[in-house]
């Protein structure tokens, strides 16, 4: 049996790193328990929105990734079947704050980042843990390898199967009946793409290119899958064929990315999402134990919200937490108990409609944009094109605030 930590955080992906670090920034320690033996990035990039920005501006890390991740000023959606394009928005090209700032950040960069401004000892690799056990107002967290940590508070960042969101009463995620494939891309001598992010919309299936900066591309492709689907996961290449056979009508330059994409650049995953009625029925977080990021709203990717919306909650917990832990850096007595307790309720409150509202407009979104129907393509293509490009930048449009309340 291990000393008692304060704080223990699970998952050291988006949530929990920025969870540790918002911590960090308030005086607060932390442990973070990640099952890998090292940084995960699977997925290797993702559109990061104004609601991000706000968020890493927070933490202190904005100005580090800007100066790594080109800034994009448009969002074009195409049809695949028409090949021409449906909708197009402009961003303020002014800079930083005005109006929507979006990038395309590599997960890498973003998880070394955070990781790099923690303390050193913060994070402990190959620490799985496989179930959590109460003993009076302590956790007790017992890891794969058979040791048991003692927790005051414990933070469930472990991603879309969470054990912390199992053991707070959440059913598994459901299937969304899509997955998607996603790579990327690098050029030694520079691409030629504008910086924008480039939609496309076709029979069933929907996927975009963003550039990250002046020599890499990040791509991803959603289809409609099933379990015969399953077999491709093994196999880049059929994979490649399969995401290949079904660009429809698109410029050469957008083809050739995917035919540049390296076997082993490509990923599969299966799409997750929770109900979003569980979400409002749910314990988003119990006495001293809650749940962020994708153990709390796993979400199709058709916002490109959910890793933005991890590193909102993540700030909005170090704040509730540094709230709750205001006069006194770690916890002891009954009162201070009671503080966490009413810290964690407070954060559950403030994230609670604002997961619920991005679950639903994302299925809602992505229902529409790969749709197969005659009538809805109809739709999408010639009236709610500039809708739904409306729609992922009104969503981007929220500002979880400072990590400091005063
Ligand atoms: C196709 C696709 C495209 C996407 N595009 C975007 C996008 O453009 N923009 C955007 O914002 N989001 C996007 N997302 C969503 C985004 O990837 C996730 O929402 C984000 O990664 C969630 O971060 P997280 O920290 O909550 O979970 P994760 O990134 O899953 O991290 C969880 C961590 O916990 C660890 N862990 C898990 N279980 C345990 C355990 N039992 N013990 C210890 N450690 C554990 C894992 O190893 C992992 O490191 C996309 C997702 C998909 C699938």
């Amino acid at each position: 049996m291990e000393a008692v930590e304060d704080i223990v955080i699970v998952g050291a992906g988006i949530a929990g790193l920025t969870t540790a670090l918002g911590l960090h920034r308030l005086g607060i320690r932390s442990l973070v328990l990640e099952s890998f033996d090292g940084l995960r990035t699977t997925g290797f990039a993702f559109a990061t929105w104004t609601n991000a920005w706000q968020a890493l501006d927070a933490v202190g890390i904005g100005e580090s990734l800007r100066q790594r991740h080109n800034q994009l000023f448009g969002l074009q959606t195409v049809s695949t079947i028409s090949g021409i394009s449906t909708a197009e928005r402009q961003f303020d090209a002014t800079g930083k704050r005005q109006d929507h700032e979006i990038r395309c950040v590599q997960r890498r960069a973003l998880l070394e980042t955070l990781a790099n401004e923690l303390p050193s000892g913060t994070i402990r690799y190959s620490s799985k843990v496989v179930s959590i056990e109460e003993s009076s107002h302590l956790k007790l967290v017992h890891l794969a390898d058979g040791s048991i940590l003692k927790a005051k508070v414990l933070i469930g960042c472990d991603g879309v199967n969470s054990a912390v969101a199992k053991w707070l009463g959440f059913r598994k995620p459901a299937f969304a009946g899509r997955s998607a494939f996603r790579g990327c891309v690098y050029y030694d001598h520079g691409h030629s793409f504008e910086p924008k992010f480039l939609q496309f919309f076709g029979e069933g299936v929907r996927y975009g290119v963003i550039p990250c900066d002046d020599k890499t591309i990040y791509w991803f492709f959603t289809f409609s899958s099933s379990s015969k689907n399953g077999e491709m996961e093994e196999s880049p290449d059929k994979m490649k064929q399969f995401v290949l056979g079904k660009l429809g009508k698109i410029p050469d330059n957008v083809r050739a990315v995917i035919e540049k994409t390296e076997l082993d650049n490509f990923t599969m995953s299966p799409l997750r999402f929770r109900p979003p009625w569980e979400i409002l029925r749910g314990n988003i977080s119990k006495n001293n134990v809650c749940i962020a990021g994708d153990a709390l709203h796993p979400m199709t990717p058709d916002l490109g919200q959910g890793g933005c919306s991890a590193l909102e909650d993540g700030i909005v917990l170090a704040r509730c937490l540094g709230k709750a832990l205001r006069d006194n850096q770690s916890i002891k007595s009954e009162e201070e108990y009671k503080r966490i307790e009413m810290g964690l309720q407070r954060y559950a409150k403030e994230r609670r409609w604002r997961a619920f509202e991005l679950i639903s407009t994302a299925y809602m979104v992505g229902y529409m944009q790969q749709s197969n129907g005659k009538v809805l393509t109809f739709l999408r293509d010639r009236v709610l094109a500039s809708f739904l490009a409306g729609k992922l930048l009104k969503m981007a449009s929220f500002d979880c605030g400072k990590l400091s309340a005063s």
